[in-house]
């Protein structure tokens, strides 16, 4: 994605066929999200958000997702009503040049009022084998908000597989586990195989691969329904990767000269971006549709009026993109 905030620049383009463009075009593909109810949840995906939630156990809004365990459905316009599964299928120009079977990527806003079970996600070869030809899962979280004090856990200690075993076993768990504290802001990419939990007091955006698979190495004896979740600590012992590397390193993805964004990671499966619109901005996106979603203020799209909590798709294809107002997306686009 190019950029430009340069208003002259703009205004050479209003002269010619943008702004028709915007207005032929599909326009904005928004969505209504589906709620997962958790046993770590809370409310504020009602508080903050202003979402109608099912309950104030409410841990999961899956805001742009086709993924068959909660596919979104289409919010007014030409396509209302139907899925984003049904576009994907029936609409492949909206997303531009990708190659993937099916939707590729997954965006949540997680309400952890408690902690989340100590988790791993095994890879494509893994997931293809193990998992009966399901993606694997490289996820990737931008810190909404915290508590003071709030921290998560990324990595473990452990120096062979046979010690990390043996601490799993024993529940060595202070010891196995390495907590990072985290702030408003923070981004972290998570690749397969390393071992992590989002702890009680912070409020993520996630922007995954579209997969469902989660192997819980330990969930703090805590019962659901009178009864422990399952663990999976064979396939964790699999894909963990050991020793883990404190100072992995991901590529940021290309700088913007003079745009209000900032990269925040460009991997295998998607490029993400924190976009700060103030005033009046012009795009020139790549051939590919740009997932957004609003996390602060208000302003407009290609015209359109989007606030905190909208969660829309631009299609492929537009030549020029113009926002205005004052607000802040977390923007993806799949590889
Ligand atoms: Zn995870």
């Amino acid at each position: 994605m190019e950029i430009r905030s340069d208003h002259d620049i703009y205004s050479d383009h209003v002269e010619n066929t943008d702004d028709r463009c915007f207005e032929t075009g599909p326009g904005l593909i928004r969505l209504n999200p589906v709620f997962k109810q958790m046993v770590w949840g809370g409310s504020r995906l009602r508080t903050e958000f202003g979402y109608e939630i099912p309950g104030d156990d409410t841990g999961e809004c899956w805001a742009i997702s086709a993924h068959r365990h909660g596919d979104c459905t289409v919010k007014g316009g030409q396509y209302d009503g139907k899925t984003l599964s049904w576009l994907w299928e029936n609409r492949p120009g909206l997303f531009g040049e990708i190659h993937s079977e099916g939707f590729p990527l997954l965006v949540k806003i997680i309400d952890a009022k408690q902690d989340l079970s100590v988790q791993v996600h095994p890879d494509d070869e893994y997931a293809r084998i193990h998992e009966d030809g399901s993606r694997g899962k490289t996820e990737c979280w931008y810190i909404l908000d915290c508590d003071p004090g709030a921290s998560i856990i990324i990595g473990h200690n452990a120096a062979s597989r046979g010690e990390l075993a043996d601490m799993i076993e024993n529940n060595r768990w202070s010891g196995l586990l390495r907590e990072v504290p985290v702030k408003k802001g923070d981004f972290f990419q998570i690749f397969p195989g390393t071992v992590h939990a989002i702890k009680g007091g912070t409020l993520i955006l996630e922007t995954q691969q579209n997969s469902d698979i989660t192997y819980r190495v330990y969930d703090y004896g805590r019962l659901q329904n009178g009864r422990p979740r399952d663990l999976h600590i064979r396939q964790s012992l699999d894909v963990i990767t050991v020793p883990f590397d404190e100072n992995v390193s991901f590529d940021r993805g290309e700088p913007i000269p003079g745009g209000p964004d900032e990269a925040l990671v460009k991997c295998a499966f998607y490029s993400v971006w924190h976009f700060k619109c103030t005033g009046d901005c012009t795009y020139r996106p790549s051939g590919k549709c740009l997932l957004c979603s609003v996390i602060s203020g208000e302003g407009t799209v290609n015209g359109e009026k989007v606030s905190k909590a909208d969660h829309f798709i631009i299609p492929a294809g537009y030549e020029t993109l113009r926002t205005t107002g004052e607000f802040e997306m977390i923007v993806s686009s799949p590889e």
